[in-house]
């Protein structure tokens, strides 16, 4: 029910949880973290309250300075740390918020393909989808794009690619995102509240936009890959 992610140029996983604290309001049942470090990408979950994933990560700390993390309200799939996100498929790590209308169809068909489902998540058939199309040879960016154009429903998604440095990769229709930029790193949050910590300059998806973040900035897409312009705006969420 929460997204957010930092792209940038130290330690992310701590700073992740903190901006998930300020998304507690929308409500939750589970929360996880996922980073990328040296070409390996490494996750916490835990069910319950965030305190939980901070004694995870307190245990077990999560190095990596590209991370995206979630707090989840589940709608497919029990409320356990399994189908708690960040889900991953074959080098990727999917956070999402919302519903994959056709999810069903997807998965039969990649199940038919041999594609072993770990959870009961339409989010996860979403990140298996993509999988698929990298494993087919597709560059991130395409695969993101085929991906988008096959699901329906609404959400908010978030992506880090374990062979794409630097990245994450985000889209919108319906939930809403914003994207912040900062000083040589670039975040992304289900609204402006989460990102007050780091900066107040915000730019909104629109629906059916898909953006691709580094630390260096931001381009955004409608569903052909056509490059959009969206404002940049000041927001005046308290930090
Ligand atoms: N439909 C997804 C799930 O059940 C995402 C739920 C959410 O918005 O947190 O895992």
């Amino acid at each position: 029910c929460g997204i957010v992610g930092i792209v940038g140029s130290d330690a992310v996983a701590e700073r992740l949880v903190d901006a998930l604290k300020r998304l507690e309001y929308r409500g939750y049942d589970s929360a996880g973290v996922a980073t990328l470090r040296n070409g390996v990408l490494d996750r916490r979950r835990a069910e319950g309250k965030l305190v939980n994933l901070a004694r995870r990560l307190a245990e077990t700390p999560l190095m990596g300075s590209t991370g995206i993390a979630h707090t989840r309200w589940a709608t497919h799939g029990a409320p356990t740390e399994t189908n708690a996100h960040p889900h991953f498929a074959d080098g990727i790590a999917i956070v999402h918020n919302g519903i994959i209308e056709n999810f069903a169809e997807i998965k039969q068909e990649l199940a038919a393909e041999g594609v072993l489902f770990q959870t009961q998540t339409d989010t996860e058939v979403a990140g298996q989808l993509l999988a698929k199309f990298i494993r087919q040879g597709l560059a991130p960016r395409e695969a993101m794009q085929a991906m988008l154009r096959r699901v329906t429903g609404a959400y908010a998604l978030a992506v880090i690619f374990k062979d794409l440095p630097e990245t994450i990769m985000a889209a919108r229709n319906g939930p809403p995102l914003a994207i912040g930029h900062g000083q040589g790193e670039m975040y992304l949050g289900s609204d402006a509240i989460a990102l007050a910590p780091f900066t107040n300059e915000i730019t909104y998806l629109a629906d059916g936009d898909w953006a691709v973040l580094t630390p260096h900035g931001v381009e955004i897409f409608d569903i052909e890959g056509r490059a959009l312009a969206r404002p940049r705006t000041t927001s005046m969420a308290a930090a």
